[in-house]
């Protein structure tokens, strides 16, 4: 696993994660978490979609969950080659499916240190194996700044080391 971003154009990620961060921005204003995420294959956005834990009224309803949904089949053919961009570092959820649908290269905005995947990931050979690259902190602070705007509570308990 890489955590580098070598293999990646900063300005890429940074196209990119604004687009995460737009719908992270449309779900804040209707209610939901700001929380978006965009799927890239070559170059092209093929789902995007963000979290509707209160649109849909689930707790497993996080952006990168309904936009691997929204892009399932394609997935399936084209999982390995494809990018999930996402404005908050995924749950332990959103990442086991991630896993499982084959994406391999993982870029988050904001850091959840109340989650605090790395030792999860790190301590799981499966985990391990199957992504690439694992980049955080592309617009972190415009990530945060959504976060200030609509869910201040939630911010608070992300950034907070416990341990
Ligand atoms: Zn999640």
């Amino acid at each position: 696993m890489n955590i580098s971003i070598l293999n990646f154009n900063k300005f890429d990620h940074e196209f990119f994660m604004r687009e995460a961060l737009k719908e992270a921005e449309r779900a804040g204003k209707r209610g939901d978490r700001p929380i978006g995420a965009v799927i890239v294959h070559n170059g092209d956005i093929i789902s995007l979609s963000s979290s509707k834990y209160r649109t849909m009224d689930s707790n497993v309803a996080h952006a990168e969950n309904t936009a691997i949904f929204n892009c399932a089949s394609y997935l399936k053919k084209y999982g390995r080659e494809c990018t999930i961009y996402t404005t908050v570092e995924p749950c332990i959820m959103c990442l086991t499916t991630i896993v499982m649908a084959k994406i391999k290269n993982i870029v988050f905005a904001l850091e959840d240190k109340y989650m605090n995947m790395s030792p999860f990931i790190n301590s799981n050979p499966y985990i391990v194996e199957r992504i690439d690259n694992y980049i955080g902190k592309v617009l972190e602070v415009e990530s945060i700044e959504l976060y200030r705007k609509y869910a201040p509570h939630d911010l608070d308990i992300m950034t907070k080391i416990y341990n």
